[in-house]
């Protein structure tokens, strides 16, 4: 399997509002927003509550637990960077908190199913770590 850490592949673009997303997942850890307001996650980072509209949101770490809401296997990338690990797996995961996230899918053959149960699998690619997404064992 080509070594996914070698990729040279575009990584994201920083910004004050999703910073602290990127430093936890470069730690490792999945953060998303949670509203003190409603009690209610929120992702993607903005700066108010999508559903109270409140001004209360603060980063916290979640279960990075969740389950694929859809997915697509890329065949042709959209970057030549991404050619050697093709096809892959991106998917639509819906956390156990509520907000749903687009990442990448690890499965052995790509084998997946919608509803399968995944957890946070954090993947050095391109030189960063990015907050993958691994099938749970059946
Ligand atoms: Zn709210």
């Amino acid at each position: 399997m080509t070594d996914l850490s070698q990729l040279g592949v575009a990584g994201p673009i920083y910004e004050p509002l999703n910073q602290p997303f990127w430093e936890a997942a470069a730690q490792g850890v999945l953060k998303i927003q949670h509203c003190g307001a409603c009690d209610r996650h929120v992702f993607y980072p903005r700066p108010i509550c999508p559903h109270c509209w409140a001004d209360a949101l603060d980063w916290v770490a979640v279960s990075g637990r969740g389950r694929l809401k859809s997915y697509s296997e890329i065949w042709k990338p959209g970057h030549p960077g991404w050619i050697p690990v093709a096809p892959y797996l991106v998917g639509l995961v819906e956390l156990d908190e509520g907000p749903t996230l687009l990442s990448h899918i690890l499965a052995q053959d790509n084998h997946v199913q919608i509803g399968d149960r995944l957890t946070l699998a954090p993947t050095q690619i391109g030189g960063r770590v990015l907050p993958c997404f691994r099938k749970d064992p059946s």
